[in-house]
């Protein structure tokens, strides 16, 4: 997910099946263009897999390079890659000649860019059962000079090279609960916004929320699971979106021995 430049999209829906003429390359003339002055919506499996990458604790990850703003129509926070503080804006993790240096680890985003991906929620006929539309979208932006190379993929095909599969599993649930809106907006209160984020973004905070507060005195876990979340983020970030779902009242994913 990204900030898409709104007067860049393509005005098409693009599906699977659809093809695109682009090829990205370190000869390009545009090379690393794309990797400044722009917002890059981070999920929680782009934050991990970051974490891992620069060997460095969830709050140095977060403190360093991302920021975090309140989405005023959902209410709920959101969090950007950090670019740096000068005039072009550049990405933290860019180099003009190397490219990318976090390349096999780069957020989802940066990894369909210049595809971005689309989703609406709407109700059945029976306006009952939500329905999740999902599409795609092209990113047709001026200085990307991509779009003049003569590869054609179809967006299936420039997904799966751009491993984007693995990540969009990863994300799925979280997005399901970002997508919910029929959380009034009124729930999503201070505290459940810092509960929010330290779940979504925030694993070593949340694995000390999880064993070292008066958590398992009231959830009922099953010890398999906890085991493997004491050492294992991405475990911890799946029980987080379970946790989320919860708090959120979506649906009752934690056991609970007795009211606190
Ligand atoms: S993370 Fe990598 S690919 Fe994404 S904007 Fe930064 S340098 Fe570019
Ligand atoms: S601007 Fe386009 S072609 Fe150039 S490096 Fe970025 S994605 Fe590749």
């Amino acid at each position: 997910m990204a900030t898409l430049n709104n007067k860049a999209v393509v005005p098409t829906k693009f599906e699977l099946h659809s093809k695109i003429k682009f090829r990205c390359h370190k000869d390009i003339a545009c090379f690393t263009r794309c990797c400044r002055n722009i917002d890059i919506l981070l999920t929680p499996y782009d934050v991990v897999r970051m974490k891992q990458r620069l060997e460095l604790s969830s709050k140095e990850v977060l403190t360093r390079y991302t920021r975090y703003e309140v989405d005023e129509k959902t209410t709920h926070p959101l969090l950007f890659l950090r670019m740096n503080d000068d005039e072009e804006r550049n990405c933290p993790f860019v180099k003009p000649k190397e490219g990318c240096t976090i390349y096999s680890d780069r957020p989802a985003a940066c990894r369909y860019y210049p595809v971005g991906q689309a989703t609406h929620r709407r109700l059945d006929d029976d306006d009952k059962t939500p329905i999740h539309d999902e599409w795609y979208v092209v990113v047709k932006e001026e200085h990307c000079q991509g779009f003049e190379e003569e590869k054609v993929w179809t967006i299936a095909e420039w997904r799966e090279d751009q491993e984007a599969a693995l990540y969009d599993d990863m994300n799925r649930e979280w997005k399901n609960i970002m997508m919910k809106q029929d959380i009034p907006k009124d729930k999503i209160d201070e505290k459940r916004q810092q509960m929010f984020y330290m779940a979504s973004y925030d694993m070593d905070g949340f694995r000390r929320f999880v064993f070292e507060s008066r958590f398992l005195e009231v959830a009922e876990i099953d010890p398999d699971s906890l085991e493997k979340m004491k050492g294992d983020d991405v475990e911890l970030m799946k029980f987080g979106f379970d946790y989320l779902k919860y708090l959120f009242g979506i649906s009752k994913t934690i056991r609970v021995k007795r009211a606190c």
